[in-house]
């Protein structure tokens, strides 16, 4: 049997996979087993922040691959100390909490969230968190829970109590439902990823901002795909001007190995206390020297190039016959096409390019310091692709 034999009789049917194996990568380059050349637009799911075996990056990896892999969260370790602080001093934030993945790393918001607020009101009465329709936190019971799409909802019932949504584009909406229940947080995504690349308004980012400024809110903002430089700013929130209490990150923080991180402000510092939580592999010193890499390289000139390459991508693509709308921020880009975004997707990569879709329309989330000829054979692709006239 050849590997996709093996992978569907063997591996548990929850992935449609598109019709290509890999074999390896290099920048924003992908290779398959028959040196079929692909451009990368999709970054592992903006994981691999400085594309494929980036050579800074895996020389952080091995090194500490070499010194150290894993001692648990019982010993204190450089890796994951160093990463904490610096995420601290780019953002003003006051301690992180290690885990793997993105969800787990919401997992957390939603337990320190819950945890404050009994703090505060010494029972659960305002254990409730408004999340808003369309957004992705995580596939667990309780993040799938705070993940409001019917879709994703089917079959895993009962869920999480304590969730109650609101619409992303009616900020009155957001006022009754944070009226109506009592609440201890707002949690959410300042671009909607995995809910079809939608950004959220500025007023209505400033509604949320206001409610929670009335002090009994937590902000909670989950960048897990819009953080570690990928909008253009280091986190997102910056671009809003926002100061969360708690955000959350992973993806593009580890570059290419699990990582999940959630970071505290002044309010929720100090809310987890010995025992109240805890991940074996959190912290993981491989990891964390992988991460520390990347994000010690995202200074004022990567993200200028985040953004100028994302205007330039947004601008060729709007003009690009067969496309309706292009949204997102810096290299966080949907494209609305004509044509199903799935087809435009399954062209693209026979013809040597990876794309992703969210929802209805095609997803791009290339590494971060993508080449501009990389750029240039990838739009030829894809304007190709969503092209209706084109044969
Ligand atoms: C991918 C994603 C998650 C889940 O991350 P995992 O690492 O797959 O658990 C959560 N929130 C957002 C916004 C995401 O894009």
């Amino acid at each position: 049997m050849n590997t996709m034999e093996i992978d569907k009789t063997f591996i548990a049917d929850t992935y449609k996979r598109f019709p290509v194996e890999f074999e390896k990568g290099k920048g924003s380059y992908l290779y398959d087993g028959d040196g079929f050349k692909y451009v990368d637009m999709s970054a592992g799911i903006a994981v691999n922040t400085f594309g494929l075996c980036d050579d800074e990056w895996t020389a952080a990896v091995t090194k500490q691959l070499g010194l150290l892999a894993h001692t648990s969260n019982l010993f204190y370790s450089e890796p994951d100390a160093m990463l904490a602080k610096m995420i601290c001093e780019k953002t003003g934030m006051r301690r992180v909490f290690f885990s793997n993945s993105g969800a787990e790393a919401n997992e957390c918001a939603i337990k320190t969230a819950r945890k404050w607020a009994r703090l505060r009101y010494g029972d659960d009465s305002h254990a409730t968190i408004v999340t808003l329709r369309g957004g992705f936190h995580g596939r667990t019971v309780t993040t799938l829970t705070a993940t409001a799409q019917d879709e994703l909802h089917e079959d895993f019932g009962p869920f999480t109590p304590g969730f109650v949504y609101a619409d992303p584009d009616d900020p009155e909406d957001l006022k009754n439902v944070v009226a109506e229940n009592n609440c201890c947080a707002i949690m959410f995504e300042t671009i909607q990823g995995e809910g079809g690349v939608h950004v959220l308004s500025k007023e209505y980012v400033d509604v949320i901002r206001s409610l929670c400024e009335k002090g009994s809110l937590l902000m909670i903002v989950d960048e897990v795909q819009t953080g570690n430089g990928r909008t253009g700013s280091l986190y997102s929130y910056m671009n809003y001007g926002l100061n969360p209490d708690i955000f959350t990150t992973a993806k593009g923080l580890g570059g290419g190995l699990p990582i999940g991180a959630t970071v505290f402000g002044t309010k929720t510092a100090d809310v987890l206390t010995p025992g109240s939580h805890g991940s074996t592999f959190g912290g993981n010193p491989v990891v964390c020297a992988g991460a520390l890499n990347i994000l010690s390289r995202l200074d004022d000139e990567a993200l200028k190039y985040v953004r100028e390459t994302g205007a330039y991508i947004r601008s060729e693509l709007a003009e690009a016959p067969g496309v309706e709308e292009v949204t997102g921020m810096g290299l966080m880009i949907g494209v609305k096409t004509a044509k199903p975004a799935a087809e435009v997707a399954a062209a693209c990569l026979e013809n040597g390019c990876a794309v992703l879709t969210a929802k209805d329309r095609l997803r791009l989330l290339p590494a971060l310091n993508i080449p501009r000829k990389a750029v240039e054979d990838a739009l030829d692709i894809i304007k190709d692709a969503i092209d209706p006239e084109a044969e």
